[in-house]
């Protein structure tokens, strides 16, 4: 019987995976990938069978019932078997359904961590996710529930926003809804780490201006302190003032 390994690939590019993702690679016989991977990465597992799972290649409805008997049945037949996940497998990325399939079917795993798509944009907009003093917390937060329902508030200084990148106008509302000031700052970064990133700073009002730039890519949006720039100017000073004025004085 052999086991999985779940590797966090990072944002995309294939140099952004650790050095032990890339050596498990290197001992794959068989690796399950989804859709969003640089191709790049097949060098690093030259004798591995590839088999995309993403949702090219699966229905879906089935997809995750479908992935979970491939794993198991790829465990069966060979040694090593990398299940090859975007950014960092924990954070949105079904971890919780594979690792119960290989619980239920006594099989045993490991997993590699990997750069988060929220780090890449913090580093690719050179906007720390936390602050001194303005940002203590930082939520990592899908804004779609499973129903498709779109679903955001203020949990912390800095929310952090996967899978939103379709709605970023009803995002806006919704934010300003649950008590976001309109005047704060959001940054929005797709494909961040690629070397076609591409970052806009917005607030919460003018958010749905950040659609057109970022159209089918891969997008996450910064809300709150972490979005603020990083500068000595009088537009700094104007954020920080905009983020005081946002910071909830029950946190203070
Ligand atoms: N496990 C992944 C997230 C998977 S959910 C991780 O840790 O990053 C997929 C969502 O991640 C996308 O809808 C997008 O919001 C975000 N994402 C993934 N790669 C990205 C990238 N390179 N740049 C910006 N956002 C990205």
């Amino acid at each position: 019987m052999g086991r999985v390994v779940f590797v966090g690939a990072g944002p995309g590019a294939a140099d952004l995976i650790t050095r032990r993702g890339a050596d498990r690679l290197g001992s794959a016989d068989i690796v399950l990938y989804d859709a969003l991977s640089d191709p790049a990465l097949t060098a690093l597992a030259p004798r591995a069978r590839w088999i995309n799972v993403g949702k090219r290649g699966f229905g879906h409805a089935t997809g995750q019932t479908a992935i979970n008997a491939l794993m198991i049945r790829c465990a069966g037949e060979v040694d090593c078997v990398v299940r090859l996940k975007g950014g960092d497998p924990s954070v949105f990325g079904r971890l919780e359904e594979e690792l119960q399939a290989l619980a239920d079917a006594g099989i045993a795993f490991e997993i590699v961590p990997g750069v988060t798509a929220a780090l890449a944009a913090a580093a690719a907009s050179a906007r720390p996710l936390t602050r001194r003093g303005s940002g203590r917390s930082v939520t990592l937060a899908t804004a779609m529930t499973r129903e498709g329902q779109l679903l955001a508030g203020r949990h912390a200084d800095t929310e952090v926003f996967y899978m939103a990148g379709k709605q970023l106008a009803a995002l806006s509302r919704q934010l300003v809804r649950s008590g976001w000031p309109a005047q704060t700052p959001a940054s929005v970064v797709s494909r961040a780490g690629w070397p076609d990133q591409l970052h806009s700073a917005h607030t919460v009002a003018t958010l749905g201006r950040a659609a057109m730039l970022h159209a089918g890519r891969p997008t996450v949006v910064t809300i709150g302190a972490g979005a603020c720039p990083v500068a000595a100017s009088p537009r700094g000073e104007l954020l920080r003032d905009v983020l005081t004025a946002a910071t909830d004085p029950t946190r203070a």
